[in-house]
Formats: structure tokens, C-alpha cells, sequence
């Protein structure tokens, strides 16, 4: 089964006559094999009314909600408890039984099914093992703290082996440091079975465990500014609690390759998401955030190949032109550098979508000398590749300049550039269609 969920056009109403309130308005969804999609939204959004649709613990009554192969509107209730077996429920009260210890309690989950005690014992032990409560299995819930808990309800959960696992804000009542375990698990195993979530929360801080980010508003998937503006909080706080509110710029500099790396990656996580859900969207905070840290990540990357600097350069289509806003002059200043798009070693790189080594820049009929006449500024040797985005079309190009201590670059500078820049490609993607549709060239 290629896609475990698909909603289309639903409705849902709550209350009689005039009364009747509607609480989902026309959603349409679908949740893919082995996906993580979080559902967020204001309390009150719907997103509880939505999930327990999904779980076929509630009728549907207009539109189309097909889960695990079958259609719910309208299904018999044989139906709907075969679909519900497929599932594993986790809510924010973890509902455990305090009369059974964990192990009976994971137990529970696997009564309605053909299989023999022992076999059933075995398998709890081993769902508890898995969640890291192989010493607990004969403990009282009672006695176990909030996210030990909600783990013991993850491993019931998941004990049935199901295909999809809905989650209600099961972070909600735990403590940030247990919430983050909480989700950290349901994700490894996730991955390892290749199980769909769907989790509800509104807690900001879990948002990057998602594959896809899903937003409610009064019932109705909302517009893409908003998710914007939450995918953009979220990226904001993820760069604060990394800098602890210092300068971005030092705090990237000083940070050591292995710190370094993490966060390139969680940075590149979160854009493709962004670019996801919008790839043209005008937010400035947002933008001048991106500007920021790609000032700071290209300045690290000249670092860490050794070279004096490094800039990069996005591809204007409509004036033909590439155009640099972090290049800096000999006091360190930035200012913008527009040239066209065929000149230079960079428009060589650009046009010829390759890399280009210049061991000796003033000797290269291609290199223009008149950047260093006006910065002044000595080029002796350059590396320039092109940023190629998912289409296959060229944007810029990323360019190195003058490798310390007088040296030149080397065939491993290439590659490891090469990579480095292919780290950054959709932070400079979301980037670039940022600061297009803000000078509305789309
Ligand atoms: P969320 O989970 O996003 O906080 P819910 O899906 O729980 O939102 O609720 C959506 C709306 O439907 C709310 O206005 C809520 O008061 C209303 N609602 C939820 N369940 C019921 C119910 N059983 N009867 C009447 N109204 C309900
Ligand atoms: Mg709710």
C-alpha cells in the first residue's frame, strides 16, 4: 500500500441545529509510507477531530477518509476495527493501568490477537527492551516518572506492529528533556520499521523530527505564509539556542568542525521543509535570517579549506547578471558586487557548469582585475564551482580565494568544497527564491 492515508475534502461538524458548529472545513491530506508528518495548529484547531478520523475511532461524514486500504465513511464496523489494528494510539494521558505492571500493560495490546501468552510475554518484554525499559518490565506504573510512562504507551503502541502510529501531543506533559526522548524514540523506530506518524503538537521545539509540518486553522489546512511564519520561529529558535543570543557570525567561527557540521545539516533539514510548503514566500526576518548564517557558513567554509575568503554568487535571470551581497572589502565590509553573468571566472564557472581552478589569477585572460583595483585587494589563486539546485539548473557559483600561507588549492580542496557547497545548495535555494519574489522577478 503506496500511500497509508488519504484524506480528501472533509468535513466535520460538531452539535444539532443551531448549535451546529464545523470543526474541519474542506482538509485534504495524505500521510506517505514511513513518513513523519506533524500536525500543528491552535487548541481548538481541529487537529484531535482530524486524527481520530484517521483512527477510525470517529465516523466521517463528508468527504473521503481512506486509511490502510480501506474507505471509513460509511464503513461497517468490522471494517473499522480491522483498520484500527493497524494502528498504534498514543495520547498525551498515557491511560496505563496502575493494577498491571508495564509488561501486562504492553500485553493488553496484543489480547485481541491469535497469539499464545508466552509469545505474547515475549514480545512486550522486547517492545519494552527496545524503548529502553528492559528493567522495568514488572514495575508498577504507578511508580515510573512521566516520560517512562509515555514510553510504556509508545511500546504498546507499537507492539501490534502497526503500519501507521497517530500521536495526540504526547509531549504535552512531560518535561522538555523526556518530550525530546519521547519523539527521538517514536523517530528511530519509525525509521527502523518504516512506520507513518502522524503527531499532533504545538510544541515548537519537536517540529524538526517531521518529514512534513501540517497546519490547522479553524478547521482548515492554512495558507502558506502562516506555515512560513511557524517554519521560520522554529529555524529563528533553533539558531538562537545554538548561538545562546551571541553573534552569529563569531559563535559559526569558533564552533569546531563536528559542532559545525550538525548544524549545517539541521539548518538544511529545516529549508527543504520550508521550500516545501513555499517556495516563494516574502518573510524579510526569515530572509535576513538565511543572509545571516549563510554569511556566517561561507565564511566558515573559507576557513576550514584554508583559504582568505570565500563568496558566493546568485544568478539574477532577469538582468543577466550574477550578484554577490557578502563579498567584503580589505576593512571587512560587505558590499554588493553585480557583474555580468558570462564574465569572469565566475561567469566561466556559471556558463560552463564546471569547476575552475585558477592557480594564477593575473595570468588568466578570464580574471578581471578590476574588483581588486577597487577593493584592493591582491587575487593570487581561486577555485570557483557552480551551484547547481534538484532541477539541474544552475543559481551562482561559490567561489575561494587566495589559499593561505601562499599555497595553492588542491585536488582535495575540489572535492570537499564541492560537498561542502552541495551542503548549503537548499539553504541557498530557499534563500534565492526569497529574495526573488521580494524584488518580484518570481
Ligand atoms: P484541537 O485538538 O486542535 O485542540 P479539537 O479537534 O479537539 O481541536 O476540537 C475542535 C473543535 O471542536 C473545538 O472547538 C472543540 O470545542 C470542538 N469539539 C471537539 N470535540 C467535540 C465534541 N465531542 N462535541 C462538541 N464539540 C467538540
Ligand atoms: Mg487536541
Amino acid at each position: 500500500m503506496s500511500v497509508p492515508v488519504t484524506v480528501e475534502d472533509v468535513n466535520h461538524y460538531f452539535g444539532e441545529g443551531e448549535a451546529r458548529k464545523r470543526v474541519l472545513d474542506g482538509v485534504s491530506c495524505e500521510i506517505r509510507a514511513g513518513e513523519i508528518v506533524i500536525l500543528t495548529g491552535p487548541s481548538g484547531s481541529g487537529k484531535t477531530t482530524l486524527l481520530t478520523l484517521i483512527g477510525a475511532l470517529r465516523s466521517a461524514q463528508e468527504g473521503s477518509v481512506e486509511v490502510l486500504g480501506h474507505q471509513l465513511r460509511g464503513a461497517s464496523t468490522q471494517t473499522l476495527t480491522e483498520v484500527r489494528k493497524g494502528i498504534g494510539y498514543i495520547f498525551q494521558l498515557h491511560n496505563l493501568l496502575d493494577c498491571l505492571t508495564t509488561t501486562q500493560n504492553v500485553e493488553m495490546a496484543l489480547q485481541l490477537q491469535d497469539i499464545p501468552r508466552i509469545e505474547r510475554r515475549e514480545r512486550a518484554n522486547a517492545m519494552l527492551a527496545s524503548v529502553g525499559l528492559g528493567e522495568k518490565v514488572d514495575e508498577n506504573p504507578s511508580r515510573m516518572s512521566g516520560g517512562q510512562k509515555q514510553r510504556v504507551a509508545i511500546a504498546r503502541a507499537l507492539v501490534n506492529e502497526p503500519q501507521l502510529i497517530l500521536a495526540d501531543e504526547p509531549t504535552a506533559s512531560l518535561d522538555k528533556k523526556s518530550g525530546r526522548d519521547v519523539v527521538e524514540l517514536m523517530q528511530q523506530l519509525a525509521r527502523e520499521k518504516r512506520v507513518s506518524v502522524v503527531l499532533v503538537t504545538h510544541d515548537n521545539r519537536i517540529l524538526d523530527v517531521a518529514d512534513r509540518i501540517i497546519h490547522l486553522e479553524d478547521g482548515a489546512l492554512r495558507s502558506f505564509s502562516d506555515a512560513v511564519v511557524s517554519n521560520t520561529e522554529h529555524m529563528m529558535n533553533l539558531l538562537a539556542n545554538q548561538t545562546r543570543k551571541e553573534d552569529l557570525f563569531e559563535t559559526i567561527e569558533r564552533m569546531s568542525e563536528e559542532q559545525f557540521f550538525p548544524l549545517l545539516e539541521q539548518l538544511t533539514h529545516d529549508s527543504r521543509q520550508l521550500l516545501e510548503v513555499t517556495r516563494l514566500s516574502a518573510n524579510e526576518a526569515f530572509e535576513s535570517m538565511l543572509e545571516q548564517a549563510l554569511d556566517a557558513f561561507t565564511h566558515k567554509i573559507a576557513q576550514i579549506l584554508d583559504a582568505d575568503r570565500a563568496t558566493l554568487f546568485l544568478l539574477d535571470r532577469e538582468r543577466n547578471e550574477l550578484w554577490s551581497k557578502a563579498a567584503k572589502d580589505a576593512e571587512g565590509n560587505s558590499f554588493t558586487i553585480r557583474i555580468p553573468r558570462d564574465r569572469g571566472i565566475v561567469g566561466a564557472a556559471v556558463e560552463g557548469r564546471s569547476t575552475i581552478h585558477v592557480p594564477d589569477a593575473y595570468a588568466d585572460p578570464r580574471f578581471d582585475q578590476a574588483t581588486d583595483r577597487e577593493t584592493g585587494y591582491r587575487t593570487r589563486n581561486i577555485l570557483c564551482i557552480p551551484l547547481i539546485n534538484q532541477d539541474g539548473e544552475v543559481f551562482g557559483a561559490a567561489q575561494l580565494l587566495n589559499k593561505a600561507a601562499g599555497n595553492d588549492f588542491e585536488d582535495s580542496d575540489e572535492g570537499r568544497f564541492g560537498d561542502l557547497m552541495h551542503s548549503m545548495g537548499v539553504i541557498l535555494e530557499a534563500w534565492r527564491a526569497m529574495t526573488e519574489h521580494r524584488h518580484g522577478s518570481g
